[in-house]
């Protein structure tokens, strides 16, 4: 190659750019067929060895992996190096859902990456929160909305095929913007969120009503010229029938239903069943071997009732499998799942609470480490208060998100679109 001033440099340049007479490179009239040659081999350079920091959030990421895997081997394209760190990569593929907690760290991430640097957005999610994007308190709307988006690549997920796609339009973006300019940064998205299923739907309507106008002169006369027609019947295969595999139940271990109950009854009265009135050993042996006692327990028995069935031999509930939380509108109800691993029997209990703004319950920290993150989590969704837990911090939202999204009450139309039906 000839850079410097000999002959001028040849081969296939940036798309667009016409050559010279030479059949080089055409001088631009400030400056010289040296820097436009220097130019063009950066922009090639660059386009052709881009380092991926890679950013898989959730199931985008597999195709992003698959991608450069064996069979797509995205080495092939000049990716060859995918980074775990910003400042070693030029290039973040967005690959997956991007939560509201994840938007500053990414910031952070783009920001420690040296430029001129690039970003794919692959998949629904990445590109405008795709399945999320109504109804969802958490996901970001569009990766655009907090770094500039310089390719995208639609699907759900995309295939490989089509993110490298995407890497050669970028590769192509590149080579452009090198022959006189960086590729400039595309401006971050502030357009306000709407209802697009709705006024989509609203114009296929209006299209379809012209349709059907136009169409009514052709099918009456159609009508008069063919009065047998009976339209089109199409046939249906009939669905294939399986035999019925027969479910096997499981044998029930430890304590029966009943049992436990009526030994329970001796310290906590008022306790009930769910969804069973004055229940008796008979109606719970007809709940069937798999079925699991469902105690309604008051809230000052709450945590009595729990400890009792921790540390006492005939229960020996010492393993809590789940402890949440459910909005019925007119109630919140904490819900607690313990087994025991000994016996192998378990218990679940609800407990009511009043709905209103600051709903309490004691903690079950003391007596199962696991509530810790279990509590931190109906705080966070759900703004129930555990009183004497040692760390009641939120768990999943940034500590400044307004309200308790799980809350049927819950509003935020500045991240909410609300499905229209
Ligand atoms: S776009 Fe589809 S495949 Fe990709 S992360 Fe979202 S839901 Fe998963």
């Amino acid at each position: 190659m000839g850079l410097m001033g000999g002959s001028p440099l040849t081969g296939p340049g940036p798309e667009g750019i016409q050559p010279g007479p030479d059949g080089g490179f055409p001088p631009l009239p400030e400056t010289g067929g040296l820097t436009n040659a220097v130019d063009w081999v950066v922009g090639w350079a660059r386009s052709n060895s881009l380092w991926p920091l890679v950013f898989g959030t959730s199931c985008c990421a597999i195709e992003m992996m698959a991608t450069g895997a064996s069979h797509n081997d995205w080495a092939r394209f000049g990716l060859e190096v995918a980074r775990a760190s910003p400042r070693q990569a030029d290039l973040i593929i967005l690959a997956g859902t991007i939560v509201e907690k994840m938007g500053s760290r990414l910031i952070t991430l783009y920001e420690q990456m040296p430029g001129p640097k690039y970003v794919i957005a692959m998949g629904a999610c990445t590109i405008s929160g795709g399945p999320f994007y109504y109804d969802s308190y958490s996901v970001v709307k569009g990766a655009d909305r907090l770094i500039p988006v310089d390719v995208y690549v639609p699907g759900c997920p995309p295939r490989p095929e089509a993110l490298l796609y995407g890497v050669m339009k970028l590769q192509e973006l590149i080579k452009k913007g090198a022959w006189r300019n960086s590729l400039i940064p595309r401006p971050i998205n502030h357009a306000p969120f709407k209802d697009e299923m709705s006024e989509t739907a609203r114009e296929w309507e209006a299209k379809e009503k012209l349709k059907q106008e136009g169409m009514k002169e052709a099918q009456e006369k159609f009508k008069a010229e063919n009065p047998d027609f009976k339209g089109v019947v199409i046939k249906r295969v009939a669905a294939p029938k399986f035999d019925e595999v027969a479910r096997v139940v499981r044998p029930a271990r430890g304590l029966p239903p009943a049992e436990i109950l009526a030994l329970l009854k001796t310290f906590f009265p008022t306790l009930g069943v769910y969804n069973l009135p004055e229940p008796d050993a008979a109606k719970l042996a007809a709940l069937g071997p798999e079925y699991v006692l469902d105690l309604t327990v008051p809230k000052e028995d709450y945590l009595p009732l729990i400890s009792l069935l921790r540390d006492d031999a005939r229960f020996k509930l010492d393993f809590l499998i789940e402890l949440t939380a459910v909005d019925w509108k007119d109630r919140f109800e904490v819900i607690v799942h313990l087994l025991s691993t000994e016996k192998g029997h378990k218990v679940f209990l609800r407990c009511a609470l009043p709905h209103d703004a600051h709903p309490e319950l004691p903690s079950l920290t003391d007596l199962f480490s696991a509530a810790n993150w279990h509590e931190r989590e109906a705080w966070d969704f759900f703004g129930i208060r555990f009183t004497g837990h040692p760390d009641l911090r939120r768990l999943f939202l940034d500590d400044d998100f307004p309200g308790h999204p799980l809350r049927k009450d819950f509003e935020d139309p500045s991240r909410v679109v609300k499905r229209p039906y």
